[in-house]
């Protein structure tokens, strides 16, 4: 679905259909530790970009919007990786040891 800042995100949902007024981001809906989501953090957000660069299925990514300074709001990423269960530190570029089994497969 097309966020408020004009980027597909899966993870964005909307609903203006017969009066209702409903804008969520279901990623940040899963951390309690993040603060609420607004339409505004859409607009700097590294998600988009990490699902269109990285399609790995055993990604799995946490985003937390947090204060910086107690004032500017900033989205934070962080990323694992299912199949290896580790931490990726790079998440465009994905995880570094299914990067090392593709090679190993790879004539
Ligand atoms: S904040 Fe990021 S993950 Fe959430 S809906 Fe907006 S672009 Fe998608």
């Amino acid at each position: 679905m097309r966020t408020p800042a004009g980027t597909e995100c899966p993870h964005y949902y909307e609903d203006f259909n017969r009066g209702r007024q409903t804008q969520e981001c279901r990623l940040v809906q899963r951390n309690r530790a993040s603060l609420p989501w607004r339409p505004a953090d859409c607009e700097r957000c590294p998600v988009p970009e990490i699902l269109r660069t990285n399609r790995s299925s055993d990604l799995r990514l946490e985003l937390t919007i947090e204060k910086r300074f107690g004032f500017f709001r900033r989205n934070r990423v962080e990323a694992y990786c299912l199949a290896h269960v580790r931490g990726v530190s790079d998440p465009i570029r994905g995880c570094p040891d299914c990067a090392a089994d593709r090679s190993q497969v790879a004539p």
